[in-house]
C-alpha cells in the first residue's frame, strides 16, 4: 500500500490548471507539470483498501489496477507503474487527462476524505513511460494470417485494433476523417487533450504494423461489404455522430450551430493553419449562447473563451445540482453535485460570473430582419416530483425573457450513429437506434461483424469506448481462432 500513514499525513492535491485569465489566450494543454514528489505524495494517500471499490466497475471501467500502481508511485517505481497501467488501459494518456474519473467518485477514502488522486496519477505514470522512452513499439512476434477491418478510429477503434494486432491479426482501420483519433481528434480540443499526444500514440500504432487509411466513408467510398469480403472479421466503431436538434421556430437563421460544427472545425484549422486559413466559425467579439451542458457544451465555453468572445451564457435545462451528494446519490456511486469545469472556470474569470444559467428552456431564436440570429427567447421552468417519483417540468408564467446572441452552439447530446451502414448490413438496431450487439459479446446480427464503443453503448465516455474496444477484440479473436488470450 501507499504510506501506511498517508492518507492521515496528506492533503489531496490535484495537479492544478495554469491561470483561467492567461490559459484563454491559446489552445495549449493547461494542466500545469508538477514535481515528481507531488505525485508520490498522493499516492501515498492510498489506503490500498481490502475491497478497492476504485478498479471495480462502479470505479473504474476497464478496472485499472489503481492500489498497485498507487504504491509503486509513492515507492517511485514508475517503470513498473507503468507495465500495471498498461495491463488494463491502451490509451492511459487520454484516460488521465479527459477521464471524468468515476474512480475517485468511488475511492473508500472519499467516504470520509477528499478522494486520491487517481487520474492525476495514471498520466503522470503514462507521460513519464513516454518521456523515459519505455513505450517503444512492441510489433506481435507471430502474425495469425486472419485480417480485421474496423471502421472508425476512434478510441473504441484504436483499442480495439492495438489489442487485435497483439493477438497477431492483420488489422487496418478505416476513418472517415482526414486525421485519425475520432473525437480525441476532433471533438475534444487541444487544451484538454494535445494533439502531440494523439499523434505520439498513433506513431507507436502504427510501428507496431496497423495501417491507417483517411478519407475513407465506409458504405460512401468504400463499400462494407468490399471489407466483408477482403477480411476474416470488420469491427464497427463508428461512434454516436447524430446530434439531438432543436427545431424551435429560427433554427434555419444564420448564427445556429451544432456544437460539433464549431469544435471540428475549429480543431482541424488550429491543426491545418493555426487558425490562419480562417475555415472556422469564429467566435470573436460575439455574444455566445451555448444551450446544453456536458463536456461538449464546456468545450463550446472554452473554444469561445480563447477567440475573444465578448459574452458567454449557457444554458442548462435541469436545475442545479446540490453541492454535496444528495440523500438517493451515495457513494460510490458517481456524484451528481455542482462542479465548475476549466470552460466555467474562464468565463467567470473573465466576466465576474458562472456563465451557467439553470431551468431555461429555450423557445425561439430571434431573426435580426435579415435571417441573421439576434437572440433567443426563453423561459424558466421549474421541476416537480409526481407521487410515482416521475420528474415533471412546468414552464412559469411571467418568465419569459430575451438574450442578446449573435451565435448559439447546440449542445444537447447524441442520437446514435448514422442509418448508413446499419442499412447497407441489414444491421439490428436498438429502440435507441444504436447497432445491436449484447454487452459481453459485441457481435450484430451479421455474422463476422462486432461492434463497440458510442455506436453500440450511446454516447458515452472515453474509457468506456476503451473498455468496449478491448472487449470486442477479445470476442473477435475468439471468432478468428476458436479460443482467445486477450483480456
Ligand atoms: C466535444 C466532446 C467532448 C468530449 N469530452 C470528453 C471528455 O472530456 N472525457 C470523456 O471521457 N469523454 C468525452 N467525450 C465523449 C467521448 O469522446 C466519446 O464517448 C468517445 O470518443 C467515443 O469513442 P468511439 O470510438 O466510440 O467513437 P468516436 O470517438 O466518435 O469515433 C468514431 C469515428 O468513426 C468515424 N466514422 C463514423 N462513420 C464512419 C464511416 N462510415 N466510415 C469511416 N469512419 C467513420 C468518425 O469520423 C469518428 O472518427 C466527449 C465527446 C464530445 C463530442
Ligand atoms: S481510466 Fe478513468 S476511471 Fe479509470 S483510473 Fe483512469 S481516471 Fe479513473
Amino acid at each position: 500500500m501507499g504510506k501506511p500513514t498517508g492518507f492521515m499525513e496528506f492533503e489531496r492535491t490535484t495537479v492544478p490548471y495554469s491561470d483561467p485569465n492567461i490559459r484563454v489566450e491559446d489552445f495549449n494543454e493547461f494542466l500545469v507539470i508538477v514535481p515528481e514528489e507531488h505525485l508520490t505524495t498522493q499516492g501515498a494517500r492510498c489506503m490500498d483498501c481490502g475491497v478497492p471499490f476504485c478498479q471495480s466497475s462502479t470505479g473504474c471501467p476497464v478496472d485499472n489496477l489503481i492500489p498497485e500502481w498507487n504504491d509503486l508511485v509513492y515507492r517511485g517505481r514508475w517503470q513498473e507503474a507503468l507495465t500495471r497501467l498498461h495491463k488494463t488501459n491502451n490509451f492511459p494518456e487520454f484516460t488521465g487527462r479527459v477521464c471524468p474519473a468515476p474512480c475517485e467518485n468511488a475511492c473508500v477514502l472519499g467516504i470520509t476524505n477528499p478522494p486520491v488522486t487517481i487520474k492525476n496519477i495514471e498520466n503522470a505514470i503514462i507521460d513519464r513511460g513516454f518521456e523515459e522512452g519505455w513505450v517503444v513499439p512492441n510489433p506481435p512476434e507471430h502474425r495469425t494470417g486472419k485480417s480485421v477491418a474496423i471502421v472508425g478510429s476512434g478510441p473504441a477503434g484504436l483499442a480495439a485494433a492495438d489489442q487485435l494486432n497483439k493477438a497477431g491479426h492483420q488489422v487496418t482501420v478505416y476513418e472517415r476523417d482526414d486525421r485519425i483519433g475520432g473525437l480525441l481528434m476532433y471533438g475534444i480540443p487541444n487544451m484538454k487533450l494535445g494533439k502531440e499526444i494523439v499523434e505520439r500514440r498513433l506513431d507507436v500504432l502504427r510501428a507496431e504494423g496497423i495501417e491507417f487509411v483517411t478519407n475513407a466513408n465506409i458504405g460512401v467510398d468504400i463499400e462494407i461489404s468490399d471489407l466483408r469480403e477482403k477480411n476474416d472479421a470488420v469491427i464497427l466503431a463508428v461512434g454516436a455522430t447524430k446530434p439531438r436538434d432543436l427545431p424551435i421556430p429560427g433554427r434555419e437563421l444564420e448564427g445556429v450551430h451544432f456544437a460539433m460544427e464549431f469544435l471540428k472545425a475549429n480543431t482541424k484549422s488550429l491543426l491545418d493553419s493555426k487558425l490562419e486559413d480562417g475555415n472556422y466559425i469564429s467566435a470573436k467579439d460575439k455574444d455566445v449562447i451555448v444551450i446544453g451542458g456536458g463536456d461538449t457544451g464546456n468545450d463550446c465555453l472554452g473554444t469561445s473563451m480563447r477567440h475573444g468572445c465578448s459574452s458567454l451564457v449557457n444554458f442548462e435545462l435541469l436545475p442545479q445540482p446540490p453541492e454535496d451528494r444528495a440523500p438517493d446519490n451515495p457513494w460510490p456511486q458517481w456524484a451528481r453535485i455542482y462542479r465548475a469545469d476549466y470552460g466555467h472556470q474562464e468565463a467567470e474569470a473573465k466576466f465576474g460570473d458562472d456563465p451557467r444559467e439553470f431551468c431555461v428552456l429555450s423557445k425561439e431564436f430571434i431573426d435580426d430582419g435579415n435571417g441573421k440570429l439576434a437572440g433567443i427567447k426563453t423561459v424558466q421552468v421549474e421541476w416537480t416530483k409526481d407521487d410515482s417519483g416521475r420528474w415533471n417540468m412546468k414552464e412559469i408564467e411571467g418568465s419569459e425573457k430575451e438574450w442578446k446572441a449573435d451565435l448559439v452552439f447546440l449542445s444537447m447530446g447524441f442520437l446514435g450513429p448514422e442509418a448508413t451502414l446499419a442499412e447497407k448490413l441489414g444491421l439490428d438496431t436498438d429502440q435507441r437506434s444504436n447497432f445491436k450487439a449484447e454487452y459481453g459479446k459485441f457481435a450484430t446480427n451479421i455474422d463476422g461483424v462486432f461492434a463497440a464503443g458510442d455506436c453500440r453503448r450511446g454516447q458515452s465516455l472515453i474509457v468506456w469506448a476503451i473498455n468496449e474496444g478491448r472487449e470486442a477484440a477479445r470476442e473477435c479473436d475468439r471468432f478468428l481462432m476458436g479460443v482467445t488470450q486477450l483480456p
